[in-house]
């Protein structure tokens, strides 16, 4: 019988150490790993097995970790890197050369979009920004010397949900390579190597370790990209990743099924709940049946995930005193954290995008992020229930007063 996910989550490429025993992987810190002799040194570094040779390129407790993502993911090959920008900036780099076009779904990680338009530009790689809910539009969009479509799903953050099945035979009936940032789902919720990606990246940092405490990038791809990316990218760039992260992402996994199944919970109830309260115009949640895509939602993702994004009944000055009304949810730029975090996307995570373009990308100055946390949902609401009131209070108080 084939185990379950969830139990693969924990089990998978994880024996006890043959020689102490010991369940849990150990951290080995070492740089530099001796050979029996010179010709298997060479052997090594020529790329003939997959022994480790030198910190930069990897290391035992990160070839754990990059064994298991890989499995999760079900790709060939993995590599985990420095952040989740170093992921990102890495995938891009692995099909983009000088002259290269690449085309963007609209709404994306503010970090992405600032790789995008400020250094991308000075090495000649171009690229357009679409709205890839619309494949026409795509297919319209696609150049002569367009390589690569990069898309993110649910997007951040406007949690719109793109078809990965059909916009990876879009591009590949071009000849387009596709990568897709899955932060959001992690691999128990989503697989899109499955539906016809190329390349998947990680911001580890969020839900896979889950803690808060690691910043970490991971790429999942077939061995021939993930190799040329070791060598040529993440080891010329020096953006490995350590022993001692790479150890707690590990732990971080063990609990993911556990903590992904309470977070898809909890931000269900706090979505529902913010549906009916007055003084919200717009819930974005891709579990509520008012999701644009919501029946895409159900069939391409095993859950709907812990981002619950939502407008105010006000202005941008209006999403800042309600974030500041709140108690137990914490203002915050991270998400996936057993914490409840909240931000205000136009002033903090998205502030780098030029207002008028913000709102192309469906960010409003009454937009808020709210990244469930693993508290009792409960108590999230009603710290929101509070938060509402006050300004909602205010905001009709202000509004007699201009009478
Ligand atoms: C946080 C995040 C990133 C960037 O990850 P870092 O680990 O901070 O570099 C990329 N994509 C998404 C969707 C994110 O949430």
């Amino acid at each position: 019988m084939t185990r379950s996910y969830e139990t693969e989550v924990i089990h998978a490429m994880s024996k006890p150490d043959s020689r102490t025993r010991a369940v849990s992987p150990s951290i080995v810190p070492a740089v530099a790993y001796a050979f029996s002799d010179v010709e298997s040194a060479i052997e090594t570094v020529m790329g003939k097995n997959d022994d480790v040779y030198y910190g930069r390129y990897g290391n035992p407790t990160i070839k754990l970790l990059e064994e298991k993502i890989a499995y999760l993911e079900g790709g060939e090959a993995a590599l985990a890197v420095s952040s989740g920008m170093a992921a990102i900036s890495n995938a891009l780099l692995c099909y983009l050369s000088s002259g290269d076009h690449v085309l963007v779904t609209k709404d994306i990680y503010g970090g992405t979009h600032h790789f995008l338009t400020v250094l991308a530009p000075r090495f000649g790689i171009e690229f357009d920004f679409v709205d890839c809910t619309d494949l026409e539009a795509v297919s319209l969009a696609i150049k002569e010397n367009t390589k690569v479509l990069y898309i993110e799903t649910p997007s951040n953050p406007s949690l719109t949900v793109l078809d990965i099945k059909a916009l990876s035979d879009l591009a590949h009936a071009h000849g387009l390579s596709v990568v897709i940032d899955n932060t959001f789902m992690t691999p128990l919720l989503q697989r899109p190597l499955e539906l016809g990606a190329d390349l998947v990246v990680h911001s580890a940092t969020k839900y896979i370790n889950g803690h808060g405490d690691v910043i970490a990038g991971l790429m999942i791809g077939n061995q021939d990209d993930i190799t040329f990316i070791r060598k040529n990218l993440m080891g010329d760039l020096g953006q490995n990743l350590n022993a001692w992260d790479a150890y707690l992402i590990l732990r971080g996994i063990k609990t993911m099924a556990i903590r992904m199944k309470k977070h898809n919970d909890n931000a269900m109830a706090i979505a529902n709940f913010l549906q009916q309260h007055p003084f919200i115009s717009k819930v974005n949640y891709p579990g509520l049946p008012s999701h644009p895509q919501y029946e895409l939602a159900q069939l391409q993702m095993k859950g709907m995930g812990g981002i619950v994004t939502f407008e105010l009944k006000g202005d941008f000055e209006t999403a800042k005193r309600f974030l500041n009304q709140l108690n137990l949810a914490m203002i915050s730029f991270s998400l996936g954290d057993p914490e409840t975090l909240v931000q205000h996307p136009a002033s903090m995570t998205h502030a780098s995008i030029p207002k008028e373009q913000r709102e192309k990308f469906g960010i409003s100055d009454g937009l808020i992020r709210l990244s469930a946390g693993l508290e009792d949902s409960k108590d999230i609401i009603e710290d929101l229930n509070n938060a509402l009131s006050v300004v909602s209070a205010e905001t009709l108080m202000e509004l007699n007063y201009s009478k």
